[in-house]
This record gives C-alpha cells, structure tokens and sequence, in this order.
C-alpha cells in the first residue's frame, strides 16, 4: 500500500499562481485517486514491498498500461510538490553554474523551460534534467511518462502540465502559469541536491516506500 504523500507546505502557500482551492482539489483528488487506483492494482499482484520507482519502471518494460499510468502519476505528483517552495529562491552553486553554461543564464533556461511546456500538445510533464556528465536538459514527457524509464537522466524540477493543474487559476494561459512558477515556485535547493544527486554526491530523491502490507493480504 502507498500512501498519498502530505503535502511539504501548507495549501495556500502557493497562492497566488496555485490557488488553495485548486492545490487542494489537484492534491486530495487527482493525486489521491492517482494512489487509490494504484493500491487497487496492485492488491491482487503481491508486489506491494517493491518501491515506487520499480513499480514505474516494471510496469513500463512490461507494458502494462493502467498499471503504469497510476504508477508514474503518483511519482510525478510526489516529486511536482517537491519541486516546488512557498520561498521564492535561485539555484546555486554548480547548479547554477550548469545553467549558464546550457543556458547562458536563468532567464534563457526560463525561456526554454515555458517553450517546452507552451509548445506540449496534450497533457504531460516539462522537466530540467540533468545527464551522467552534468549537463541539463529541459524535456517534455507525455500523459504519465517521466524520467525514470531515461537511464542516466536525473529530475531536478518538473511543472505539471496537465489542465487540472492550472485552469482554476489561469484558465487557458499556460504559458502564463509556467512563467509564474518558474519565477516563483521553483525549489532551487531542491533541484540544486538533485543535481548533487546526479553528480554522484548524495542521493537522488525517492518516493517513500510502501507501508507494510495488512496481514491478511501478506499470507494470500
Ligand atoms: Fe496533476
């Protein structure tokens, strides 16, 4: 069984560009029943002990679709309220360096960061990433694909791009919603030990591991 993880602030934290109403219906209801239909799933197969981040990438290999989609929305909901902080800040660091060296400066990774996710067709994911040697990448991922089936490919920040995510607060102005969390909600401490993380100093992040299965499911 996984738990629908609590949020890391309070809900009307993000407010203004995330509505307390909206973090609340985004957080309890999408991501809550992204959890419930993934426990549902995975209840009769006995493999509730594996973590989150196998259960992605299994379910992917083996194409199994329902699994996966539940699978990987809970994942990249888990690490979307990571990525984001009720304290605007600014990386640093060899993070920072990073980007100047991708992308000039902040303002041209912003500028590459709302392209993707403006010129996403659908829903989905625009992520900063970065490879085995450092180097980032911003990438845009489809439905409930992620980073995870990306070998050498660590996730730093990832906006969600999906309409429930901005349409309470901004309607149709995605490009508007992405500026505004870019410059505003980023977690750049967050990114900035990811980014540690794929350097090979310190661990990446992970989802919290499943909670011990009921007795009654253990022996069936
Ligand atoms: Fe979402």
């Amino acid at each position: 069984m996984f738990a629908l993880p609590d949020l890391p602030y309070r809900y009307d934290s993000l407010a203004p560009i995330i509505s307390e109403r909206a973090l609340h219906i985004h957080h309890d209801k999408h991501h809550g029943a992204y959890v419930t239909a993934l426990n549902t799933l995975l209840e009769p197969m006995g493999h509730t002990s594996k973590p989150l981040e196998d259960v992605v990438i299994e379910s992917s290999r083996f194409e199994d679709r329902k699994l996966f989609n539940n699978a990987a929305q809970a994942w990249n909901h888990a690490f979307f309220w990571m990525a984001m902080s009720p304290t605007p800040q600014r990386p640093g660091g060899n993070l920072a360096a990073a980007i100047d060296a991708g992308f000039q400066n902040l303002a041209g990774l912003k500028l590459a960061f709302v392209q993707a996710g403006v010129g996403h067709f659908g829903s989905g994911w625009v992520w900063l990433a970065a490879d085995q040697i450092g180097a980032l990448r911003v990438l845009s991922t489809h439905d409930a694909s992620d980073t995870l089936g990306h070998a050498g490919l660590t996730p730093l920040l990832v906006c969600d791009l999906w309409e429930h995510a901005y349409y309470l607060d901004h309607q149709n102005d995605r490009k508007g919603f992405l500026e505004a969390w870019f410059d505003t909600l980023a977690n750049w401490d967050f990114a900035g030990a990811q980014y540690a993380a794929a350097e090979g100093r310190g661990p990446a992040w992970r989802h919290a591991p499943p909670m011990s299965a009921p007795a009654a499911s253990r022996a069936a």
